[in-house]
């Protein structure tokens, strides 16, 4: 067997090509009898046709590599934005393992949430007594203010009541009685992420606001996120804030859990909204969420136990940003200050220069409803066309939402939303109808494997790329941000296809 040379060693992408381990492939395929290379290419082919499209998305009962993930993912970066707070998922070991690496893979950081271990046993008897021992041991080994509980699968199949569980635990003296354990039952065989952290935000809310209504407002506007994965965006809200001398909260903030500073020693629960803070945003002016489809339910709890008034706005793109600043100056009666109109201005000039590059493209792009809708908002800004939009964990609602968009402007009208789709009815999509660019997260690296649609990563989880997270697709830099992206995505794309010499060469310039 080849080994690594401890005085040269390779990494993978070298060491499987040696001829040992070519070798050991080749008898592997032949041990398992598989089809011919000629066979495997023919079938490959047939499923860039028309044909093939037609069987697949005939097909009803399988899911292949869906735009989403489940609710306790989505749970657990809510809880997360919250001071000192612990998420604690229970059910399964396997499932917070699973959210705790794909969080990790994505921001580059160690994210902490415990589990209660279910195995067969509270399978079957149901995992009361999980839950009374994983709350003392929480409590005592990782001394968190606030632990947030939400359910995988498993607790959900067998009926786990969360509300008994938690009175009974505090009985036992898990945890003292005042201490917060909101919670939310997140079922995974509904809903996606986003309404995992619909859900979680609310549960965490109505826990800690609980009695705190006061008589007047604190002056205060709440900022809701909803499934931020952009840590710039949130930092660029607070910019804004700032720059307008707004008071606000935001429910929560994870920026600093997400993307804490490298001193060499470990902290478990870098920054996060105050608990105290979180507690009084029942007496805010408005609430202000930057995402709709991943706060329904919250914004209608605001609105019907707070008597709060919300709003929705998506600050993408210069008319996004526009309305979201006008939104805040008209609740608070604070100016927009000159250095954000210098801030648009540069915007607007970035898109001017670029918008003949963008101009008539035909982009496909998948992710999650509100991101989806940013996006759109802004390609039709700079004249591209949306053509194929998949969004597996779409909603009516937000079809409704996104078709007005797409109407209300000549570069909407070839579009197609593909809602309930996944990623393996897109690559039917990008083979029968191609378009110029594709617009997604790093799964879409396989659909531009196979249909060469040069990929431009924007959403989440992104694996393969670093440090894009730390940006911000939000407010006049994020518009700049998302051009950038785009636009240096379809040159890379002509320098590629301009590259042959004395054949394609001729439009390989220097200057775009
Ligand atoms: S879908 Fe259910 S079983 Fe799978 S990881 Fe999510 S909670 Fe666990």
């Amino acid at each position: 067997m080849a080994q690594n040379n401890v005085n040269d060693i390779q990494d993978h992408a070298r060491l499987f090509h040696q001829d040992e381990y070519q070798e050991l492939f080749k008898a592997k395929k032949e041990f398992e009898g598989g089809h011919s290379s000629e066979e495997v290419a023919k079938i490959a082919d047939w499923t860039k046709s028309w044909e093939y499209r037609e069987k697949n998305f005939a097909r009803e009962a399988l899911t292949v590599n869906p735009a989403k993930a489940c609710q306790p993912l989505g749970a657990i970066l809510a809880a997360v934005g919250f001071e000192a707070t612990l998420p604690f998922v229970h059910g399964s070991q396997g499932c917070v393992a699973y959210f705790r690496s794909h969080f990790t893979r994505h921001f580059k950081e160690p994210f902490s949430a415990v589990s209660s271990s279910m195995t067969e046993d509270a399978a079957v008897f149901g995992g009361q007594l999980n839950m009374i021992e994983g709350l003392a041991t929480s409590y005592n080994l990782y001394k968190p203010k606030m632990i947030a509980v939400c359910t995988t699968c498993m607790a959900e199949v067998i009926g786990d009541d969360l509300q008994a569980f938690i009175s009974n635990a505090k009985a036992a003296n898990s945890v003292p009685q005042t201490f917060p354990v909101p919670y939310a039952h997140t079922p995974s065989f509904v809903g996606s992420h986003i309404t995992g952290y619909d859900n979680m935000i609310k549960g965490i809310l109505s826990n800690l606001t609980a009695g705190k209504k006061q008589e007047t407002t604190n002056g205060k506007i709440n900022f809701i996120p909803g499934f931020e994965t952009y840590i710039g965006n949130l930092r660029e809200i607070k910019r804004y804030a700032d720059l307008m001398d707004v008071n606000y909260t935001l429910l929560a903030d994870n920026s600093e859990y997400l993307d804490s500073p490298n001193t060499g020693e470990y902290q478990m629960y870098p920054g996060g909204t105050k608990l105290e803070d979180a507690a009084d945003s029942i007496n805010a002016e408005a609430t202000i969420a930057f995402q709709s489809y991943a706060t329904t339910k919250t914004r209608e709890y605001i609105e019907t136990e707070w008597s709060q008034k919300t709003y929705v706005s998506r600050p993408v793109g210069i008319r996004g940003t526009d309305e979201f600043l006008m939104k805040l100056s008209a609740l608070t009666g604070k100016p927009i200050p000159k250095e954000l109109e210098e801030e648009r201005g540069r915007a607007v000039d970035a898109l001017t220069d670029s918008q003949a590059w963008l101009h008539g493209k035909r982009i496909a792009l998948y992710g999650d409803p509100d991101l989806v809708i940013g996006l759109v908002q802004f390609l039709l800004e700079v004249g591209a066309e949306p053509i194929h939009i998949v969004v597996s964990n779409s909603n009516a609602n937000f079809e409704g939402e996104l078709r007005a968009l797409l109407d209300s402007s000549p570069f909407g009208q070839n579009a197609t939303i593909w809602g309930g789709k996944d990623l393996w009815h897109l690559r039917s999509l990008l083979f029968t109808e191609p378009v110029d660019l594709l617009i997604g997260n790093s799964y879409g690296k396989y659909l531009w494997r196979d249909t060469k649609t040069p990929l431009v990563r924007i959403g989440y989880p992104i694996f393969d790329r670093h440090h894009l997270h730390r940006y911000s697709t939000y407010g006049y830099q994020g518009a700049i941000n998302l051009l950038n992206w785009i636009v240096n995505t379809l040159l890379d794309e002509l320098d590629r296809n301009t590259i042959i010499p004395s054949k394609t060469d001729i439009s390989y310039d220097l200057i775009r």
